[in-house]
């Protein structure tokens, strides 16, 4: 703590100065807080179990324990991939420099995807927004090597240094791959050009939390007259699902600029760019030529000053590819049955504590508030991890090639992906993998999730006083709740379909509180002057809102609160707020809050408290203020 700030004015000072000031962000890191000790301590938990998964040489070949030793030795073996260097790549090289038409773009485009390199547009499949019964497939934009189109676009003397780096970065890598430099430097310059252009096409991050922007329903016809350069039956057919018939175009502003580059981009530079891509994507994977030359692109974007040490990168990778193996294995190990009893608890108050709150709105219409409750009423809860494991038995990992062994398990997860186009909805698998330390809510599904992961201290912790609890875990279940009813939830029905369900005036009213949200956040910056994106951010700024006052009135509602005492001098309303507030302490490179206020949708640990306590008067009480000495606007929601 740094009990020097004033709790009312700067919380987030108040509750972790301390921390901050005692922890730095260490050289391999991009930011340093709650998350990435708690991470870095699972990560030394999971190193152990692929390890011994790794000196196991003798378990049943094609069993989940095969592969995960298989796939950590593979990466490991760090004299293996040195000496192949870039030859993992050659057939895919190959198949790039026998391009010679636009016509031929597609099979290449759709060949990629299946290899896991997201080369102009990427491919998914999803539930209907609209009938949250079918599943559909839908193609996106895509193919930026730097994080956004501000990136590309913005009149802006950091974003103009960083494009300077990248192309130089691009010219690196083409003359790793085994250009001539000069040739390296036309390609490099011809790449950024062609990536320029895909990004002017491409819809900014704010408009795509507009769930109506993203869903256009395109059958095969539609496509070709939109986006004719692309073969669309052919990219199907050629990702192994050619029933599909119709797609979500989800930005066709991107899709008709994407295709009149096709026709009008010369095809060595398409080359150059698929090669690029391809490149960019492995380089990890590869010799330490190309490791090396890739960190040096994060670290402009990132400000990160070390590579990770190797294991933790092979980790990261495992983690995609085998994720729902390891986290089976984890959760044996590491999930205590006592955890999902407890947290259980506290989820059901926090649920109650909304159920109240919503019958009890002054704001809103019965028949809004009757639909309202119903959603709530719907919103399915798991814990911990999935009754049914994924099964990889058709995923082949050997103590091969480890570049070999990322792309099949990519091919493998974009085939199980694909394949759910046009079947029933599958209400068993979880978007996360157990052992991530994370939580989330789905919004077709209607379900909170709250992998094994970060059921774990400073999230929770069973031997706790409840106030930690609550302020933690409990404000984190609040959040995932909210996130049914924020800017983008509220949109989508208890079934888990985009319909309005909302009186007009109702609608207003909650949109007033949204407007109110989004304008408080856009007056916060990082690094000095960068402004956060309220549109990017209000739909976490609000889940983060509701999500604290929901745990506070779950808290002041359970038994253990008539119970509680004070500690070291805290009342058990301030030993909430601390908990809360601790959570979210960090350290962050001046690079990466940069990059975070430009893509992401969560705003950054200081805001994250002093912006939600800020609508919160409980806390302004609970901390001495004199009651409506807390001025200013305050923003209500939930
Ligand atoms: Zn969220």
């Amino acid at each position: 703590m740094d009990k020097s700030a004033d709790p009312l004015r700067d919380f987030y000072q108040y509750a972790n100065g301390g921390f901050i000031r005692l922890n730095p962000v260490p050289a391999a890191y991009a930011r340093w807080g709650q998350f990435d000790i708690l991470n870095l301590k699972n990560q030394e938990f999971i190193h152990e179990l692929l390890q011994a998964a790794a000196a196991d040489t003798a378990a049943t070949p094609g069993s989940d324990a095969q592969k995960i030793g298989d796939f950590f030795a593979s990466g490991m073996d760090e004299a293996a991939v040195e000496k192949a260097g870039i030859r993992p790549l050659k057939d895919e090289l190959a198949r790039i420099a026998a391009l010679r038409h636009a016509s031929e773009l597609t099979d290449v485009l759709a060949h990629l995807q299946i290899i896991g390199v997201n080369a102009a547009f990427g491919m998914g499949q999803m539930q209907d927004f609209k009938d949250s019964t079918r599943v559909i497939g839908f193609v996106q934009q895509g193919g930026l090597g730097l994080p956004d189109r501000d990136y590309y676009l913005k009149d802006d003397a950091r974003y103009a240094a960083i494009r300077k780096t990248y192309v130089a970065h691009i010219e690196r890598m083409f003359v790793l791959t085994g250009d001539p430099a000069a040739r390296a430097r036309r390609a490099a310059v011809a790449v950024m050009a062609l990536e320029t252009r895909l990004a002017t096409a491409s819809m900014p991050v704010e408009q795509q939390r507009d769930p109506h922007a993203i869903y256009n329903m395109r059958d095969l016809v539609a496509l070709a007259r939109e986006a004719p350069a692309i073969d669309w039956p052919r990219y199907l057919a050629t990702n192994g699902v050619p029933h599909v018939t119709e797609l979500n175009l989800a930005m066709p502003g991107f899709f008709a600029g994407l295709s009149h580059e096709i026709i009008a981009t010369p095809m060595p530079v398409w080359r150059a760019y698929l090669r690029w891509q391809l490149v960019h994507r492995f380089a990890p994977c590869l010799s330490a030529a190309f490791v090396d030359e890739n960190f040096k692109l994060a670290q402009a974007v990132s400000g990160t000053k070390e590579l990770l040490p190797r294991w933790r990168r092979v980790l990261g990778a495992e983690n995609g590819a085998l994720g729902f193996a390891v986290g089976h294995e984890y959760v044996k190990r590491r999930f205590p049955p006592e955890a999902r009893v407890q947290v259980l608890e506290i989820l059901h108050g926090v649920r109650a504590a909304l159920r109240e709150d919503i019958v009890g709105l002054a704001w809103m219409s019965e028949a809004t508030r009757a639909r309202a409750l119903d959603k709530l009423a719907l919103i399915e809860e798991r814990i911990g991890y999935p009754d049914v494991w994924r099964d990889y038995s058709r995923l082949q990992i050997e103590r091969g090639s480890y570049v070999s062994n990322v792309m099949r398990a990519n091919a493998f997860d974009n085939e199980r992906e694909l394949a759910k186009i046009g079947k029933p909805v599958d209400r068993s698998e979880w978007g996360m993998v157990p052992q991530i330390i994370n939580a989330y809510y789905n919004l077709s599904m209607n379900n909170i999730n709250f992998p094994a992961g970060i059921l774990q201290p400073p999230f929770f912790d069973a031997a706790a006083p409840a106030a930690f609890n609550y302020g933690a875990i409990g404000a984190v279940i609040g959040h995932e709740i909210t996130h049914g009813f924020d800017d983008k939830g509220s949109q989508f029905d208890g079934h888990g379909n985009l319909a309005n369900w909302w009186s007009k005036e109702d609608q207003e009213k909650f949109q007033a509180g949204v407007s109110c949200v989004a304008e408080q956040y856009s007056g916060y910056t990082v690094d000095g002057d960068m402004h956060l994106k309220g549109k990017l951010v209000t739909g976490e700024a609000i889940a983060d809102l509701g999500g604290l006052l929901l745990a506070y009135r779950a808290y002041r509602a359970s038994p253990a609160y008539a119970a509680a005492p004070s500690i070291g001098g805290y009342t058990p309303d301030q030993q909430f707020f601390l908990s809360f507030a601790r959570f979210w302490g960090e350290s962050v490179r001046p690079e990466q809050a940069r990059m975070w206020a430009a893509t992401d949708p969560h705003p950054p640990g200081r805001y994250r408290t002093n912006g939600t306590l800020a609508n919160v008067p409980q806390f302004a009480a609970a901390f001495g203020a004199a009651a409506g000495s807390a001025a200013g606007k305050r923003c209500v929601i939930w």
